[in-house]
């Protein structure tokens, strides 16, 4: 039997490192598939249609939910933000884990959905609100008012920490990462997630019998 592939949902409060965190995990096992978000804003400069996410309009978006082709979606800020369903499960099906950048309303649609037996939860929390404003700052991606937008929304994902399987606090980026690593070989590690062992057990017992 084929090892079963894992959900691993990372959350957080915009600035806290949630993308730092994702990009490291990615560069450090390359089997991992990143799952891409759908979404109706508008791209940015620089972003790519199916690399940083896949763009639809309202109508687009709307048939795909409706077709079942989402395994979670939301509203945030006026705009719909969702995660495909497709690729999810090929990758499952390949033994492959996911990984998710979703909010809070990303993570409990995906531990809820009928795929939520595989998923684990890690939520990251920033050391202090005055460093999180500090990082957000220091992006230099956005306006005043979009920060002002995003804190207020930080304290919104803040108060989901407690349902999340896993709690880590970003303050430094390298211990931040081991931690997490941690967190990913343990749950590749249970028995259930392991390929099937008997065969190899039955040989253990096997050279048993034949001391
Ligand atoms: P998010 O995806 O949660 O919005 P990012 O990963 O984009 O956050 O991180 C926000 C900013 O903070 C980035 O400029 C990133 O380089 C920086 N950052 C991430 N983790 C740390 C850390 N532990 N210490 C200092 N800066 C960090």
């Amino acid at each position: 039997m084929a090892r079963r592939g894992l959900l691993l949902i990372l959350s957080s409060p915009s600035g806290a490192g949630k993308s730092t965190m994702a990009r490291r995990l990615m560069d450090w096992d390359p089997t991992l598939s990143f799952s891409v978000s759908a979404t109706t804003r508008q791209p940015r400069p620089g972003e790519e249609h199916g690399v940083h996410y896949w763009f639809h309009d309202h109508t687009g978006f709307r048939d795909l939910v409706a077709s079942g082709g989402m395994l979670e979606h939301a509203e945030v800020f006026g705009n719909f933000y969702g995660s495909p369903r497709g690729p999810v499960e090929a990758s499952m099906e390949a033994g492959r884990d996911t990984l998710f950048d979703v909010d809070w309303q990303g993570g409990q649609q995906i531990r809820n959905s009928a795929l939520g037996r595989d998923a684990i939860s890690v939520f990251i929390l920033p050391p202090s609100i005055a460093e999180l404003e500090r990082r957000l700052r220091g992006r230099g991606q956005d306006s005043d008012e979009v920060i002002a937008g995003r804190m207020a929304k930080s304290r919104d994902e803040i108060s989901h920490w407690a349902e999340y399987d896993y709690v880590l606090v970003n303050e430094d980026q390298d211990a931040c990462f081991e931690r997490l690593k941690a967190i990913v070989l343990a749950e590749r590690l249970k028995r259930e997630r392991q390929p099937d062992l008997s065969a190899f057990v039955r040989d253990l017992n096997r050279e048993f019998e034949q001391r």
